[in-house]
């Protein structure tokens, strides 16, 4: 049997949103993954404002992916004390699960905050990268980053000899593998989500159905 390769998706999900799944979805079919497990923050270090606790935002995780084939969820940063340090969480799972072919997933608004990550060399080289298109930001702005110094961003700039809506990966001579994926825009945030609520709003858009019942019921954001 081939080994599985499976996308990692982690993140605050504070709450999780229907471009979660959307552009989760854009990217199994893009990069042809088998699966994509979601991984909700316990205790994420570069997002603590009007958080959620994390047993709740990992229910609502549940809830939204339960009925979708090909998503799964973890509840490993759950369960560990301390910081969600993505870096931890690469090397438990390469070490539980040696066949799988890992792929971390991750919006482009994220990459570009690599300066505030815990040991983001290693991030980078520990598993391949997916980064997807998320409104407000561009591609070509990671090839600013320092950390990103190392990868040949020139297929990027070949505007006429390829598909722009095909994935592009690059590499760096030093190990790094990205992958961009240019996916259709989704402009939901948790940001905005929690702006609504806390305003009042009745109908929120960008919830799934069993996610705003849930937080109706345990009067979260409030
Ligand atoms: P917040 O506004 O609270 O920061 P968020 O949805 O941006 O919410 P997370 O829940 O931490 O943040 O997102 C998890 C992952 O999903 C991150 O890698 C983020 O970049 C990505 N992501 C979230 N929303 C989108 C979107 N609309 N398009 C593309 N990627 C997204």
């Amino acid at each position: 049997m081939p080994a599985p390769r499976i996308g990692i998706f982690g993140g605050t999900f504070n709450p999780v949103h229907t471009c979660h799944l959307r552009v989760a979805e854009a990217c199994r079919k893009a990069l042809a993954l088998d699966r994509i497990r979601f991984i909700p923050a316990g205790e994420p270090p570069l997002k603590r404002h009007d958080l959620a606790p994390a047993a709740h935002r990992l229910e609502m995780v549940r809830l939204a992916t339960e009925h979708i084939a090909g998503f799964e969820v973890d509840a490993i940063e759950v369960r560990r004390s301390g910081p969600s340090w993505t870096i931890d969480t690469l090397d438990a799972l390469c070490a539980a699960f040696p066949a799988t072919r890992w792929t971390l997933i991750l919006g482009l608004d994220a990459l570009l905050r690599i300066d505030a990550w815990h040991r983001p060399d290693a991030v980078l080289r520990r598993v391949p990268l997916a980064v997807l298109f998320r409104p407000g930001a561009r591609f070509g702005q990671l090839a600013e980053l320092s950390a990103l110094a190392g990868v040949d961003f020139s297929p990027l700039l070949d505007c006429c000899g390829r598909d722009p809506e095909a994935p592009l990966p690059l590499t760096s001579a030093d190990g790094i593998r990205l992958t961009l994926v240019p996916i259709p825009p989704c402009p939901v945030s948790g940001t905005a989500i929690r702006k609504a609520l806390t305003a009042g709003t009745e109908a929120v858009e960008g919830l799934p159905p069993t996610v705003a019942a849930y937080i109706r019921t345990h009067r979260l954001y409030r």
